[in-house]
């Protein structure tokens, strides 16, 4: 029966006031109920024009559709065919700009809120599915570089084709941002443990604390007996504001603050790698990662935390539903206002951020208006912490010890986008090393599409 209502069936959460002082899941999920009322939502378009929003090409009608019948484990068994961590995208998928937005339904009201039925089916295949069994071996060996959702995609696709895959992890943990990055109240980091077991289940073999062009090189690896070499080493390095006081004690990147949180835990007691306890945090950014960062410092403790950017919030690039529940925690946002320097005390460490305002003109190469400075203002801000969320690039190491890997002039590595190919002959990249700072989604389209190139490169004899 169809479900005429125009708005989504609401996701339970945490209350605002409570989820400012923990780190557990925000959202709850969907129950059972709740699950088939949205699915009944769904049109069943015969043209599926939600698909062509997914960058990995999930079957939405027919997975919302089973949902609708009461079959959770139809639905599930058609996400596991094109999406390799589903319970991550349900989660963190900006599915407003992707597979919703081209939802029917949203045209008169809200789109199906596709992204949560994927969450609802995922996380029951995780609590009742079985995992999928190793696929007879083909005897081609390949070798991906990081452990993200592109290597994660790509190792996964083609062990299901048969090949033997280790990914090689820089990290202790596998997960790349999934756990480094995106804090454990948006994803919690038993959710990707456990999708990265269902791919080793598949086959894939997993070895942390290597780092590639340090520990073995590409060449080495090419030499060592892999056909392939997929390279999906993300966009790790930070980007600083080149202002006077970056180097001062308490300003952090958002990378190093969020590692510290995230993965090493610093917010647990007896924490290896601590956050000094701060009052009062200046977030400088407008992105999902800004967002991430200030809500981490509010669960830390801090008793006042500001986001600092220089444009409006029409402007940000964070996700709606981020800069919303970011306001409901009480983050407050100092908008069009700049960063121009740090002032420390006499020990070294940040105690004030000095901005000027800004107003908006014309529209810049991004199609967002550019800031210009309010010639003669001046705000400033009493701070004991600044964590600097203004962008981050791809590292370094890898193109600089594979001297024949081209990079543009961002130091993203060139590849051919629907195949992941580089110049170098058994050597594919994709993700974030490629395309610079992108979405989860993004990067699994391009480990699915480098694992398709590399099967066909290596049955048809091309490597
Ligand atoms: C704080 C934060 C929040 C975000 N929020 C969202 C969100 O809500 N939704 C969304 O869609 N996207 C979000 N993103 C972006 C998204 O996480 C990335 O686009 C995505 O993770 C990129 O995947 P990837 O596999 O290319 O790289 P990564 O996830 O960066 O993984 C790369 C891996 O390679 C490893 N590595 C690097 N160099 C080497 C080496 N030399 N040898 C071995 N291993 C190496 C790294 O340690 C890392 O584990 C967020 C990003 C951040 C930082």
């Amino acid at each position: 029966m169809l479900n005429k209502s125009t708005t989504k069936t609401p996701m339970p959460e945490q209350e605002p006031a409570l989820r400012a002082r923990n780190f557990e899941e925000v959202a709850f999920g969907y129950t059972q109920a709740q699950a088939k009322r949205e699915a009944e939502r769904c049109l069943r378009c015969k043209n599926k024009p939600c698909v062509s929003g997914c960058p990995v090409g999930v079957d939405i009608p027919s997975f919302v559709g089973s949902l609708a019948e009461g079959d959770t484990a139809a639905a599930a068994d058609v996400i596991r065919r094109a999406n390799a961590l589903p319970a991550v995208c349900g989660r963190v998928c900006p599915q407003e700009t992707q597979c919703e937005q081209f939802c029917v339904r949203g045209r008169n009201g809200e789109p199906v809120a596709i992204g949560r039925l994927e969450r609802y089916t995922a996380d029951w295949a995780m609590e009742y599915g079985e995992d999928e069994s190793p696929t007879d071996p083909n005897g081609v060996r390949v070798a991906v570089v990081g452990s993200g959702p592109a290597g994660l995609t790509c190792a996964g696709a083609l062990a299901r084709l048969g090949c033997a895959v280790t990914v090689f992890e820089a990290f202790h943990k596998p997960g790349g941002v999934l756990v480094y990055g995106i804090p454990e109240f948006r994803l919690p980091k038993a959710i990707v443990a456990r999708e990265i077991a269902q791919l080793e289940a598949r086959g894939v073999a997993i070895e942390t604390n290597c780092v590639v062009g340090r520990t073995v090189t590409v060449d080495e690896l090419l030499t060592e007996g892999y056909r392939a070499v997929f390279v999906g080493s993300g966009a790790g390095l930070p980007t600083f504001m080149g202002i006077p006081g970056e180097n001062l004690n308490g300003v952090y990147s958002a990378n190093e603050f969020l590692t510290r949180v995230n993965l090493m835990r610093a917010f647990e007691k007896g924490a290896q790698t601590p956050i000094q306890p701060v009052r009062r945090v200046a977030v400088v950014g407008g992105g999902n990662v800004a967002m991430d960062a200030a809500r981490c410092a509010l669960r830390l403790g801090a008793e006042l935390v500001s986001i600092v950017y220089r444009r409006g919030e029409q402007e940000m690039p964070a996700r709606a539903e981020e800069i919303h529940h970011a306001r409901e925690e009480g983050i407050a946002f100092h908008l069009l206002v700049n960063p121009v320097s740090l002032v420390g005390d006499e020990q070294g460490w940040v105690r004030e951020i000095v901005c000027v305002e800004m107003e908006l003109s014309e529209p810049d190469e991004s199609g967002r208006r550019r800031p210009v400075p309010k010639e003669g203002s001046r705000v400033t801000l009493p701070v004991d912490a600044v964590v600097m969320a203004i962008g981050s690039s791809p590292n370094p190491l890898i193109r600089q010890t594979t001297p024949d890997l081209a990079a543009n002039r961002w130091g993203c590595l060139v590849a051919d986008e629907t195949t992941g190919r580089t110049a170098k002959r058994g050597v594919y990249a994709g993700g974030d090393a490629v395309t610079g700072a992108a979405t989860v989604i993004l990067a699994m389209g391009a480990g699915q599409a480098a694992a398709r190139a590399i099967y066909e490169d290596v049955t048809s004899g091309r490597i």
